[in-house]
């Protein structure tokens, strides 16, 4: 089973609206075998399943895993984590934010994937804020951790509070027993990724992933 999938950046053009940007020839990517499922993302935990291609397009949610080859699945992101688990016949894609972490949105969505026989075995981390850019409150912090661990806890690189989105995703994986791949990039410092936070850009990147049919 061969999966294909691509973590965008602001090369590949804006994602903000998926279909118009899947028609403008400037993404850059080769393009999905199909129509796409994306999400109208909601900080939840919730997962659709998706049983054609397009399925489920628009829905709210923040998950949506598949086993049919050739269905792209969509999230779009400026900070939060775009997280692509990987699993024997099936792939999923998942966005989340410290809402969705405590929600339990990676989970929920491994859980979707193992139901379909799909049975996850990586999860795969995309750019997304990293602590050193990412000050948090206190209070909100206490409740992620509470939920994640304590791994989550760090500082700001001006010595504040701070979240760490890709330590409470690496438990997550931890927990469920899936092997953990970040690629490190922080959207806030890098200039080749949007970031609401840094810069209130209004631009989104995406992680685009599907099975690809044999
Ligand atoms: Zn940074």
């Amino acid at each position: 089973m061969a999966f294909a999938h691509a973590f965008t950046d602001r090369r590949h053009g804006d994602v903000g609206d998926v279909d118009a940007w899947l028609a403008t020839a400037g993404s850059g990517l080769a393009p999905p075998p199909g129509p796409p499922t994306w999400l109208s993302q909601v900080h939840g935990a919730e997962v659709v399943v998706v049983t054609e291609p397009g399925e489920h397009a628009g829905a709210a949610a923040d998950a949506a895993v598949t086993v049919v080859p050739g269905a792209p699945l969509v999230v779009r992101t400026a900070d939060c984590a775009p997280i692509l688990l990987e699993g024997r016949v099936g792939i999923g894609v998942v966005h989340a934010g410290w809402r969705g972490l405590e929600a339990g949105v990676v989970e929920a969505a491994a859980d979707a994937l193992s139901g379909l026989g799909g049975e996850p075995d990586t999860v795969r981390l995309g750019p997304c804020i990293r602590p050193r850019c990412y000050e948090f409150g206190e209070v909100e912090l206490d409740r992620v951790a509470a939920r994640c661990g304590d791994t989550v806890r760090a500082t700001t690189a001006w010595g504040t509070p701070a979240l760490d989105l890709a330590a409470g995703v690496a438990e997550a994986a931890r927990r469920l027993g899936l092997r953990f791949d970040d690629d490190g990039t922080c959207t806030a410092c890098s200039p080749r990724h949007w970031s609401f936070r840094a810069r209130a850009d209004r631009g989104r990147q995406a992680l685009v992933a599907w099975v690809v049919p044999s």
